[in-house]
């Protein structure tokens, strides 16, 4: 009876239920699918214990519609992607049970036949679903992805082809690529210039001068190179440019992206600065010579004697146009600086003597305000290969800036040390010093900490940048330390017998 029972269950189970199982089964797979929420449950075993009981009841009194509810809590729970697994493990649940309850052997293996038979139709289509799912997963992925790729290709071709820069790619010397600012730099047609030598955009001349680099580069070798040359349009004229170049890699090879930039307009800029400082310079230097003799023959008294009030008020005009003296001073020396005809005079400096007419040029100055002037040399300072005047210029600007900042009554000393490479020049004082963030500034042109600082103490926040200026030539480095309202430390160490440019 109970046998006969059970085969009725089971072919019941097995006729009925599969085609309704199928549909349910693929009515909540597709219905995850579309929402993609996917819930991974790894402990499947887990799940399948804890039904384990109820199914075995399900098959012995026929009560599938609480397999169907168990098997879609299970695929809701584990996801979808669990769904083959846990029909295997309700397959062998199955098996087992009918084993145990079916005596008569022939009847047995005819129902497991029966239930390997639906079993595998049903993971059969559930694999099959699987990997439809998976493909249009990815499918799905890689559109996205292509979009992206086509939006970003877009995006920087866009940026590359309007870029104010000209831009190209150089692979074994020829041009692969090229923007329409570099055609229009070369003069070119953007079409020319694809497959042209990138030797033939240069003058011979700048090709000369920056053959290694530009060799060095074409081997993929070098980090980023940057330099200023003359580009050779097609017509046949010049113009200038600055050309800065990094290694990549271009279908597999060694390449280099090259950002030119025109400079035309930059360097006709330059050069007119350059001139009005020099120009407007050497125009006001001239009356001011004649100015300041005058005032001073003035003061002399050799051209009448002059009451006290005649006196101190040309005393104070002398200073003004000492003052001012000085100021057209400082730009020719930064106008001088900056031309591209520069070149420092080198000879064998006496730091010695260098240091000591600093601080003799500022003793009158440090005594007027009760200053300290101390003054500390090793003997037998090594000299320095360098421009005389440049590194008096440089201690001068020094010991200068000492005696301004310092408050009467304040110290300031000079200290000329050597160490295996360099002579060390340290300028302290006791003054107002200068807060952290303003140290790496204050080498910077017309830079002043407190810009009211020029009617207090005079300047013009240029003496600073003219010692960095010198002392980088010289191959040397400036430091400073400073506290506010203890004072500060100037450091400079130039290279012993060595020079530069
Ligand atoms: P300036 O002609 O104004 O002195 P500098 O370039 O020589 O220009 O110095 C720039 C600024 O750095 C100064 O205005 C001042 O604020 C600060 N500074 C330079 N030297 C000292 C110093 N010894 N003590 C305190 N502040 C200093």
């Amino acid at each position: 009876m109970e046998t006969e029972k059970l085969r009725n269950i089971v072919a019941d189970f097995m006729t009925d239920s599969e085609v309704e199982l199928r549909e349910r089964f693929e009515i909540w797979i597709d219905k995850r699918m579309r929402s993609h929420k996917l819930v991974v449950y790894h402990d499947v075993h887990q799940i399948l214990r804890e039904i384990i009981p109820d199914l075995i009841a399900s098959v012995r009194t026929g009560g599938y519609e609480r397999i169907l509810v168990h098997l879609k809590g299970f695929i809701e729970k584990s996801g979808f992607e669990h769904v083959e697994a846990g029909l295997r493990a309700f397959r062998s649940i199955l098996v087992n049970e009918m084993s145990k309850c079916v005596q008569d052997i022939d009847t047995r293996h005819r129902i497991i036949e029966l239930i390997y038979r639906d079993f595998d139709i049903m993971l059969d289509g559930v694999s099959k679903l699987n990997a439809r799912m998976h493909a249009q997963r990815l499918e799905q992925e890689i559109m996205e992805r292509t979009e992206e790729l086509v939006e970003t290709k877009d995006l920087y071709r866009g940026l590359v082809e309007n870029s104010p820069i000209g831009v190209c790619l150089l692979q074994e010397g020829k041009i692969k690529f090229a923007n329409d600012e570099l055609a229009r730099i070369g003069r070119y047609k953007k079409e020319d210039l694809l497959g042209m030598e990138y030797h033939r955009f240069l003058t011979p001349e700048s090709l000369e001068e920056h053959r290694e680099g530009i060799e060095r580069r074409q081997h993929g070798l070098n980090g980023a190179l940057t330099y200023k040359a003359k580009a050779l349009r097609k017509d046949g004229s010049t113009v200038e440019v600055e050309i800065h170049s990094v290694p990549t890699t271009f279908k597999g090879g060694p390449a280099t992206q090259a950002l030119v930039r025109d400079i035309t307009q930059e360097k006709r800029i330059e050069q007119l600065r350059q001139s009005f400082f020099s120009n407007v310079s050497h125009e006001l230097k001239t009356p001011l010579t004649t100015i300041s003799g005058n005032i001073k023959f003035l003061v002399s008294g050799k051209m009448g004697e002059l009451n006290p009030s005649q006196e101190q008020a040309l005393e104070a005009a002398s200073e003004e146009t000492d003052k001012l003296d000085r100021l057209v001073d400082t730009i020719l020396e930064l106008a001088s600086l900056d031309s591209e005809s520069f070149m420092l005079h080198l000879s064998s400096v006496n730091m010695t003597r260098i240091i000591k007419e600093a601080v003799n040029s500022k003793a009158l100055q440090a005594e007027q305000k009760s200053l300290r002037l101390e003054m500390n040399l090793q003997d037998n300072l090594s000299p320095i290969i360098g421009d005389e005047t440049r590194i008096s210029t440089l201690m001068r600007n020094l010991v200068d800036n000492a005696v301004k900042f310092t408050p009467e009554g304040g110290t300031v000393r000079i200290k000329g040390i050597e160490d295996p490479d360099n002579v060390i020049v340290e300028v302290s004082d006791t003054g107002i010093g200068i807060a952290e963030e303003e140290q790496s500034r204050i080498f910077d042109r017309f830079y002043q900490v407190d810009s009211s600082s020029t009617r207090m103490y005079g300047g013009a926040g240029l003496g600073l940048s003219i010692c960095k200026e010198i002392v980088d030539l010289h191959g040397g480095r400036i430091e400073v330390e400073s506290d506010v309202g203890k004072g500060s430390t100037f450091r400079v160490l130039l290279p012993k017998e060595r020079g530069s440019r």
